[in-house]
């Protein structure tokens, strides 16, 4: 599982958690986001700027 991480406001998708407020359960891979997705914290970046963490 990997996680990643907005470049702007450090929100964090981490695969193994989701992002269920979003409608992502759980165990949904990167893979599975829409590349339309942005981030819910800032609202600026979408998912093509999301940065994979180290
Ligand atoms: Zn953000």
């Amino acid at each position: 599982m990997t996680t990643y991480v907005c470049p702007v406001c450090d929100f964090a998708y981490d695969e193994s958690v989701g992002a269920p407020r979003e409608g992502f359960p759980a165990g949904t891979p990167w893979a599975d986001i829409p590349e339309t997705w942005c981030c819910p914290d800032c609202g600026v970046r979408e998912k093509p700027d999301f940065e994979e963490a180290k």
